[in-house]
């Protein structure tokens, strides 16, 4: 059942082909959203978008690297012509790479900068150019994580990524103000440890390092959360179709938690 009254909005989503990104393309397009799923991965893309129109919703894929300036701006005209406007975006595209920071090369530097931070810079450029012009405000909600407010600590080597994403909460706050004027709302979501290929990546790689079974670096973090289970996609789809409604139309420049308490701030 759709809780909010998303019909006739349009919105993009990056990194919609798979994990937090399509839960959150499905979940705006069960809420009356027109959905455009952008993924650097064209068949992931397609299949999203499929999926979205096989249960009677609106979807469009677009195939786009969130690093490339050109990509970017196509993603968002693709988008008006296809849709006539651009209401939403979610910023949502992100890569993970397991090294402590003394191990942390430059290649991994750039390419995590790149997509975490480059690409909300350039993605937010592009949708807020378009919805200024159209000057009846808009969304951007960005996927930062719990490692955007601290750092992951010496058994989780995860201190690169998480610079990335102290990078993302710091665009969310300042486009927030930046942006205000428009009527254009930017938060982020803090989420803590979803179940998606991503976290499989951070299993496996960590359980390599440390000499642990493969699972058990999971098994170990899921552990440590205060709700008792592991977060789903679809608990962080929660927050962004939220923060995409009407019922925050006061909140901007926040980065909000949605951790199941594993964050108490
Ligand atoms: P995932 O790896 O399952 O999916 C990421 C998606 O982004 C993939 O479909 C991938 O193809 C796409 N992508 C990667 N680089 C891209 C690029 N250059 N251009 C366009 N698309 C690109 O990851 P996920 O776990 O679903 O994470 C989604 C977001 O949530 C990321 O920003 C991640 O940092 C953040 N996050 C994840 C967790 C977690 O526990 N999984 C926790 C907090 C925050």
């Amino acid at each position: 059942m759709p809780r909010y009254e998303l019909n006739g909005q349009v919105a993009i989503v990056t990194g919609a082909g798979r994990g937090i990104g399509r839960a959150t393309a499905l979940r705006l397009a069960r809420e009356g959203a027109s959905v455009v799923v952008a993924d650097i991965n064209e068949a992931n893309a397609k299949a999203a978008a499929e999926e979205i129109e096989s249960a009677a919703g609106t979807a469009y894929p677009v195939t786009v690297d969130v690093t490339n300036r050109a990509d970017t701006e196509r993603m968002v005209s693709e988008t008006v012509a296809r849709f006539g406007k651009l209401d939403i975006l979610v910023n949502n595209a992100g890569i993970a790479v397991i090294a402590s920071l003394m191990d942390t090369d430059e290649a991994a530097w750039d390419a995590l900068m790149d997509v975490n931070a480059k690409g909300v810079l350039l993605c937010s450029q592009a949708a807020a150019r378009q919805m200024i012009d159209r000057g009846n405000g808009g969304r951007i909600i960005n996927n930062a994580s719990g490692a955007g407010k601290t750092v992951p600590g010496r058994g989780t080597p995860l201190g690169a990524y998480a610079a990335t994403k102290h990078a993302v909460v710091a665009l969310t706050k300042q486009f927030g103000l930046e942006l205000s004027p428009h009527g254009i709302l930017v938060n982020c979501v803090c989420p803590g440890i979803v179940d998606t290929p991503m976290w499989e990546l951070i299993d496996r790689e960590v359980a390599q390092l440390e000499g642990v079974p493969v699972g058990s670096v999971k098994a170990r973090a899921v552990a440590r959360i205060p709700v008792g289970r592991i977060q789903e996609p679809e608990d962080v789809a929660n927050l962004i179709v939220f923060l995409a409604s009407e019922d925050a139309s006061y909140i901007t420049a926040q980065a909000v938690n949605v951790s199941g308490g594993l964050l108490p701030y």
